[in-house]
């Protein structure tokens, strides 16, 4: 039975040409038309930007990733377009165009990348608003800007990187908010100068910006996001409590990114709390095996450590499965693997150090924030339902508030609300955040069509 691999980003890709070298076929499965993942997403049909201006100091390591998946397309069962919306033993639950299909598996890969995390604020549902990823596969994707004064709010180097990019592609970057404190960043300069390139990268895209007269605010307590049916403002307020505004058309949020490990979860992997990442993190060894047999994981996915990191993890998971599979494994390429991912741990952990996930500004959400957009639930709901019923029910646990009051149970199933209404939660409860726990991982991990029966 086939190794089936779901994510053909640097860790899908990279897993599987080692498992191709081994002489096996993998299916390689992915919801988007083609290979790249995030970083490296490929431009549609039609589009012929040159990859300079598509992946800036990343373009060779792009073109690296296209070019080893073409030289293996051959060798692959690719299934772009196509989703895989359940986990069961041995089984994934794929839909392609309408068509629903279980792939077997006798080992899987797990590559599924991260999503950003998001912290609502009064006005975050308007029309003009989109997650940093967003804006940035807008850009990358369509080579659109999400509009003609953009605010860039949140904190992570993401925040940086699509305000550079967006500035570099013509837009008007009306300014950069982060919540961090520029003295929390220079506290972790050591560590981040293990990142070399990586953070010489970072730097120069903050030097960039300032060059070019972008305004950049460290430490800042957003407020709202402002307009009547599109977004016309953003205010926040700074570290010496003066209240600013500014006028804009578009706004792109983020506060870092979490893993997006649904299907792991659904698998039966069990999550620990990382207090480093702030999230909650599926549970595997340095090889990417899990508790559970024949599940594997990679790349952000399994917990954020960036696309080179990603790529490094792809292989070692692949490695971990040939030996599974009682095949020759070269001890010399996995030795190398895990130097490298060894050594890019203590640079990651700086990184999430220096832009920390702002916990407080979610615990302190105003009572009339929209928390849960999909059902529409606010924070003032959330927590009275913690106040009447958790306090003196227990246990205070975040899916009992999901049955009580109904967040996180539309499309995005609490992707996007999930850890801010852990946050609400447990504050409101006076307790850490690993104690509310986490939304469970439900099928379809994202939206699928429900067709007529004779058209399925
Ligand atoms: C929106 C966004 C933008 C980013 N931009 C940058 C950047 O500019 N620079 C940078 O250094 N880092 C960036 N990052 C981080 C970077 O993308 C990751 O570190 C890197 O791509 C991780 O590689 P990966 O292979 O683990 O996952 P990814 O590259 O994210 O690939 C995961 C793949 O899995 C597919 N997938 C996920 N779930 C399913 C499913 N259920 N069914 C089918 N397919 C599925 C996705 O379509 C995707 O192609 C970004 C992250 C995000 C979320």
């Amino acid at each position: 039975m086939s190794v089936v691999i779901v994510g053909a980003g640097p860790a899908g890709t990279r897993a599987a040409e080692v498992l191709i070298g081994a002489g096996l076929r993998p299916t390689v499965i992915d919801e988007a038309p083609d290979n790249g993942g995030r970083i490296y997403q490929r431009q549609p049909a039609g589009f012929h930007r040159v990859a300079r201006v598509l992946y800036g100091f990343e373009a060779d390591k792009a073109r690296a990733i296209h070019e080893t998946f073409d030289r293996l397309r051959a060798s692959i069962d690719f299934r772009p377009r196509t989703l895989a919306w359940n986990l069961r033993p041995g089984l994934i639950d794929t839909i392609c165009d309408g068509k629903a299909r279980a792939i077997p598996f006798a080992q899987t890969i797990l590559c599924t990348g991260a999503m950003d995390r998001v912290i609502p604020l009064p006005g975050w549902t308007l029309p003009g608003v989109f997650t940093l990823g967003g804006a940035q596969i807008s850009l990358k994707a369509q080579g659109c800007a999400i509009g003609a004064r953009v605010a860039f709010l949140g904190t992570g180097p993401l925040l940086y990187l699509v305000a550079y990019q967006y500035a570099r592609a013509g837009a008007h970057v009306a300014a950069v908010l982060d919540t961090t404190a520029f003295a929390r960043k220079a506290a972790q300069a050591f560590g981040l100068a293990r990142g070399g390139a990586t953070f010489v990268k970072g730097l120069y895209y903050i030097a960039w910006l300032r060059a070019h007269g972008v305004p950049i605010a460290e430490s800042v307590t957003p407020l709202a996001i402002g307009g009547e049916g599109q977004v016309q403002s953003v205010s926040w307020r700074d570290a010496r409590g003066t209240t600013h505004e500014v006028a804009v058309d578009a706004v792109a949020l983020g506060f870092g990114l979490r893993p997006e490990a649904q299907l792991a979860d659904l698998a039966g992997v069990p999550f620990d709390f990382d207090p480093v990442q702030h999230n909650w993190v599926p549970r595997k060894d340095p090889s990417g095996k899990t508790p559970v047999a024949g599940v594997f994981l990679a790349g952000d996915g399994s917990g954020i450590r960036g696309a080179d990191l990603a790529e490094a993890a792809g292989a070692r998971a692949a490695w971990s499965v040939l030996a599974a599979r009682g095949l020759a494994v070269d001890a010399g390429a996995v030795a190398r693997l895990d130097a490298q991912l060894a050594a890019g741990a203590a640079f990651r952990a700086a990184l999430e150090r220096a832009f920390p996930f702002p916990a407080k500004l979610a615990a302190g959400m105003a009572d009339d924030t929209i928390l849960c957009r999909c059902e529409a639930i606010t924070a003032g709901e959330l927590r009275a339902a913690a106040n009447e019923t958790l306090a003196t029910l227990p246990p205070p646990e975040v899916n009992r508030a999901k049955a009580l009051t109904r967040v996180g149970m539309g499309r995005c199933q609490g992707r996007v609300c999930g850890a801010a209404a852990a946050e609400v939660l447990a504050s409101t409860l006076s307790c850490p955040v690993e104690e509310v726990g986490r939304l469970r991982g439900q099928p379809p991990v994202k939206p699928i069509p429900i067709l007529p029966a004779e058209a399925a």
